[in-house]
């Protein structure tokens, strides 16, 4: 049986900033249907679908790695798609990794982790939430459940002492990039947030041009012409990213919050990106 658990290395990225940690995916495929999705390279990627034995394979990796690592889930998938309401995967692979005493950090864009919000109290982890736009949601992430909802749930896991982070994530300009105020102004409850700028490759340029085709010889001219390429991808021209980065620090600055960047080589001042510094240390 293939390992579950593996160490996070996003394409091999040199400038990714997180500390060691593994990567954990309970579910195949997303069918949130985000426009910038960066994992729509993994075959039938649209469809979700449930991994073969993975709480007895979870256990076997559990038995192995070293735990003073957290475990992410998930990097390239969301831990609560819509059939996790009825399957219950997610919520039993958390409650074996309980058993282990594993660190967790989760990342969705689902309010159906709040179902678990007691469970994630008992446990060492940090939920990481993504708030893009409340705008256009519809169009960039159609099938995922409404930001609103989402602020709800970081609410609500916030109360029950659960440590939580706002994914800002990802900017992309003269589309969301309006909103970042509102959604840090909803959120200032929470304990950290990270941020990063829209980078794109082919397929991504390709459904982003299809949802705004008034923006399309725009991001030709800023991505591909006077951006760069940083691994696989496509970044925006740096000051234009300092640009957007530090605006989104700024704010965060003005209502107190610890502000992060992903994947943008450039420095900011929180402990962490991901969030690892809001787990326990013991
Ligand atoms: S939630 Fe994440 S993995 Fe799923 S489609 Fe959106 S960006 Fe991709």
């Amino acid at each position: 049986m293939s390992e579950v658990v593996r160490i996070f290395d996003p394409w091999k990225s040199k400038i990714c900033t997180c500390k060691p940690k593994y990567s954990f995916n309970p579910y195949t495929g997303c069918s949130h249907n985000c426009i910038y999705c960066y994992a729509t390279y993994i075959p039938r990627f649209r469809e979700l679908r449930k991994k073969k034995k993975v709480l007895i394979r979870l256990e076997k990796d559990l038995k192995k790695i070293d735990l003073s690592l957290p475990i992410s889930m998930s990097n390239s998938s969301d831990p609560y798609p819509p059939i996790e309401k009825k399957e219950k995967i997610t919520k039993k692979c958390i409650e074996l990794m309980k058993d282990y005493d594993a660190k967790l950090l989760i990342v969705t864009k689902s309010d159906i982790v709040i179902r678990d919000a007691k469970l994630l109290s008992e446990i060492n982890c940090c939920v990481s939430i993504t708030i893009t736009s409340f705008n256009k949601a519809k169009i960039l992430e159609s099938n995922a459940p409404p930001p609103e909802k989402r602020v709800e749930a970081l609410r609500k896991l916030k109360d029950w002492g659960v440590p939580v982070v706002l994914r800002l994530d990802p900017i992309l300009p003269k589309i969301n990039e309006k909103e970042i105020d509102h959604i840090l102004n909803l959120c200032e409850f929470v304990d950290h947030v990270v941020t990063s700028t829209l980078k794109l490759r082919a397929d991504s340029f390709k459904r982003v041009c299809d949802h705004f085709p008034e923006l399309k010889n725009e991001y030709k001219k800023l991505y591909f012409k006077l951006g760069e390429k940083i691994g696989n991808s496509f970044y925006l021209p740096k000051n234009i990213r300092l640009e957007i980065l530090r605006c989104v620090e700024e704010k965060c600055r003005e209502v107190g919050l610890s502000c992060a960047f992903c994947r943008e080589g450039i420095k900011f001042e929180a402990e962490s990106c991901d969030g690892q510094h809001l787990l326990r240390k013991y």
